[in-house]
């Protein structure tokens, strides 16, 4: 079949959905068609937030996004408020919880791409699913896209497609693809939020672990990004939100140190290990952290401390080699060697440069042509952040259509 629209939209995901819906709201007698490869739109946010959906955060603001798109101006209109009133406009009801992260009432995924998907079947947007794109080119000012069993002509056209994370969830990058044979210069996508591998003695032994504790990225002895949160001991690899956030600026060679305890100074630390020598005397060395740390945590601190010698008992431990347990217990060191693959990453970096495009999405060499969400050089960390800009630039296109 062959179909005339107004507006092309490649990606049924969270950009492409509420840029749709912008589009109908804005001018109801435009004619819109999302073309998605997968049999369904959405697949992907149904698995965000865990299946819960964290869709925005109250603290949206640019330093929590890198990339080469500046924000900050984005931001002050198209905050998490504007964001949330345009939701609950398709009838979402929301709460945020204590770190101020955006999750549906119903703490179900599927609820945000309802109210989403009935939006695009009220305003009349046409929804093609399981359209596998052969070719899209440039044809009369506008766009001609052949899929396996159709062809559609737009007059202007929005790339939706996202980035290569989680592939199973449709991730690609044909998006890019597409863009760059336009002519638009890309930054390669680079996998961001996903577990970091390391190297370490002691992370074999720790494999299954969760901790909390203060994460700082090193580069050169100087910190580069510090979290605090939980840490997942995974195999080869450190792995917990806070690491995810890590993940953005991470580097081989870069060194990932974690505090276990960032709530005591290392004098407290000492003065309370010094006790500890004296009440677990008769006890191996390795309980020295009796009461405070995990016992395979704190063999890896001891080991790392050069104390590998659990013969030894508390009572028999120098100064030194409590004064070297405290240095180690607030920074134990991991090398980073590398990310993990796009397979374990929620976001990619790269996209098209933003010097590709105008405040309002559009492309600055071709006309008509459009590009927003994870498509676009930006990425935020965990939170809610991504969907968030996913969402506003969605519909910051689609009130251009
Ligand atoms: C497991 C997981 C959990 C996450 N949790 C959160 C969270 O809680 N909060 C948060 O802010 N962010 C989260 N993210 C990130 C967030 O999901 C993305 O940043 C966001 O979905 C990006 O929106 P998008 O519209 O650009 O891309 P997507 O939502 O990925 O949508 C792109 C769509 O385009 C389709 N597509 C791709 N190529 C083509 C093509 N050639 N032709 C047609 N269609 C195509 C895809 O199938 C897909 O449906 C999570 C990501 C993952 C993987």
């Amino acid at each position: 079949m062959k179909y005339n629209f107004d507006a092309l939209i490649t990606g049924g995901g969270a950009s492409g959905l509420m840029c749709a819906i912008a589009a109908k709201r804005h001018d109801p007698k435009l004619n819109v068609a999302v073309i998605e490869k997968n049999e369904r739109v959405g697949k992907k946010l149904l698995s965000t937030g865990n299946g819960r959906c964290n869709l925005t955060n109250m603290n949206i603001s640019s330093d929590r996004y890198c990339g080469s798109l500046n924000t900050e101006k984005l931001f002050e209109k198209y905050d998490a408020e504007y964001l949330l009133t345009v939701f609950k406009s398709l009838g979402l009801l929301t709460y945020a919880d204590s770190e101020q992260r955006v999750y549906p009432v119903s703490r179900q995924a599927s609820s945000v791409l309802d109210v989403l998907r009935f939006a695009c079947e009220r305003y009349g947007v046409e929804i093609f699913c399981g359209e596998q794109i052969k070719s899209l080119k440039r044809e009369n000012g506008g766009f001609r896209i052949k899929t396996a069993e159709n062809e559609f002509f737009g007059r202007k056209l929005v790339i939706a497609c996202g980035s290569k994370a989680a592939p199973k969830l449709g991730g690609n990058a044909s998006g890019a693809d597409y863009l760059k044979n336009l002519g638009l210069s890309i930054e390669p996508f680079k996998p961001a939020l996903c577990p970091i591998q390391v190297k370490s003695g002691v992370l074999k032994s720790l494999k299954g672990l969760r901790a909390a504790g203060m994460v700082s990225l090193l580069r050169n002895g100087r910190a580069v990004k510090e979290e605090k949160g939980e840490i997942q001991f995974a195999d080869g690899a450190l792995s917990g939100i806070c690491v995810f956030n890590l993940s953005l600026y991470a580097k081989s060679g870069d060194i990932i140190s974690i505090d276990l305890l960032p709530d005591y100074s290392e004098k407290e630390i000492y003065n309370i290990l010094k006790k500890n020598k004296e009440l677990f005397a008769k006890q191996t060395s390795d309980n020295l952290f009796t009461g405070i740390l995990q016992k395979r945590l704190a063999q890896a601190v001891m080991k790392q401390s050069g104390t590998s010698d659990f013969s030894l008992t508390c009572g028999e431990l120098t100064d030194e080699q409590i004064k070297k347990a405290v240095k180690e217990v607030k920074g134990i060191d991991f090398p980073v060697t590398q990310l993990s693959g796009f397979e374990q990453a929620q976001c990619a970096k790269g996209g098209v440069r933003a010097s590709e495009l105008t405040e309002s999405f559009e492309s600055r060499r071709v006309k008509n042509l459009f590009v927003c969400g994870e498509a676009v050089d930006i990425c935020g960390e965990c939170g809610g952040f991504n969907l968030h800009f996913a969402f506003v630039s969605g519909m910051i296109v689609g009130e251009q259509l």
